[in-house]
């Protein structure tokens, strides 16, 4: 328990801390990751309001629903309306941060969403994350001058033989994830990754390495889910496959080990932004966004989605959580409000960045 103290954790005792079952052993760890929490990024739970905006993909993602070879999706765009009724609704609601997500999709043509960037501006002054997947620089570059603050794109895994095999590059070859977030971050981005936990074929010994990477790149923002087998895909079809491929020292795809996994990010970046991601919440409906949030968690992305859309952006299944569908939007966000207040937490406000974090000067 005492090599929790160290400043820099190391690989194998990341690792020793994945493998940990003992209850009361990890009791240490959730303890540790919660007060580096409170003593870096504070008491406030930022809340981010999530955008599906496209579900069109160019990527076929081993793990993913939307990969572009999955024929029973319903494929649609927003329009630059329906966008931007769904920031005025996060913004009514006193949101700091936008987040526009979607698949690779080169129907989100370049000018057409910087013309939107600029709009949502002139809206509010909320910080604008983007989530689109992997483009050009060029492109990457427009966006930031649009006015986007923040760029995500998930390593999913370090481990190359792994990336490879679940991450085809097809007809549309780019370098490795870790290499075009470098990218990200010259260009002025604060920059969010992240990787999915109980990949088949993930190892301990890689998770471990996954981590202790989100120290080396001094990641501004890490979404760290269990991966979720999505009916229709090939990791949920032939997942013993995949498993064997990586041998036998596989990581569960569990709330346990992602919990793990999170209060170790927290440990290893103390002043990152890190959410209690909605796969959590998926695997325990009942409790995940919470112990996420009390085991190193201090954000939380709530779906903005409008409603016919919402079901038809399932990278993984059930993934829409009940208390936020819009029907109830206000009966979701007072519940989520309550309860970061029962936890002795309070609702962030302003853009929440993370801790110092200047945009650069153009
Ligand atoms: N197209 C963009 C953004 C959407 S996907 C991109 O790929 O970056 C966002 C994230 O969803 C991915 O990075 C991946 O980590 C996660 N994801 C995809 N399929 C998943 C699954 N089956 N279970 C859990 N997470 C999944
Ligand atoms: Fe497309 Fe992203 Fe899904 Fe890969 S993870 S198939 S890039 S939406």
């Amino acid at each position: 328990m005492d090599d929790l103290n160290q400043l820099n954790l190391s690989e194998s005792i990341i690792e020793r801390w994945l493998r940990e079952t003992d209850p009361l052993e990890l009791d240490h760890l959730w303890e540790a990751a919660d007060k580096t929490r409170r003593k870096f990024v504070g008491n406030e739970v930022h809340l981010r309001g999530l955008i599906e905006i496209s579900n069109y993909c160019i990527r076929n993602c081993d793990y993913c629903g939307l990969r572009a070879s999955n024929k029973k999706v319903e494929r649609y765009r927003l329009s630059k309306d329906e966008i931007l009724g769904a920031v005025e609704e996060a913004v009514n609601l006193g949101y700091g941060t936008i987040v526009m997500q979607a698949g690779e999709d080169p129907g989100i043509r370049v000018d057409w969403l910087a013309d939107i960037i600029e709009s949502i501006k002139e809206i509010s002054n909320v910080a604008i994350t983007l989530s689109l997947g992997e483009r050009d620089e060029s492109e990457w570059r427009q966006w930031y001058t649009a006015g986007a603050d923040r760029y995500l794109l998930r390593f999913e895994t370090s481990d190359k033989e792994l990336y490879e095999r679940i991450h085809p590059s097809g007809n549309n070859p780019r370098p490795h994830r870790l290499e075009q977030l470098k990218t990200l971050k010259q260009i002025g981005y604060e920059t969010g990754s992240g990787v999915m936990v109980g990949i088949p074929g993930q190892s301990f010994q890689s998770l471990a390495h996954d981590i202790s990477l989100f120290r080396e790149l001094d990641l501004d923002m890490i979404g760290i889910g269990p991966f979720i087998p999505c009916p229709g895909t090939p990791l949920a079809e032939n997942p013993i496959a995949y498993a064997l491929a990586g041998g036998s020292d596989q990581v569960r795809n569990d709330d346990l080990s992602t919990l793990k996994a999170l209060a170790l990010t927290r440990l290893v970046r103390p002043d990152a932004n890190i959410p209690s991601t909605t796969a959590l919440g998926t695997i325990n409906p009942d409790k995940g966004r919470e112990l996420g949030l009390k085991r190193g968690a201090n954000i939380v992305m709530p779906n903005f989605t409008p409603m016919p859309y919402r079901k038809m952006y399932a990278i993984y299944p059930d993934k829409a959580s009940l208390s936020e569908s819009a029907d109830h939007i206000e009966t979701g966000e007072s519940l989520l409000r309550q309860q970061i207040k029962t936890m002795g937490r309070t609702v962030g406000t302003g853009q929440g960045s993370r801790p110092g974090f200047i945009r650069k000067q153009e």
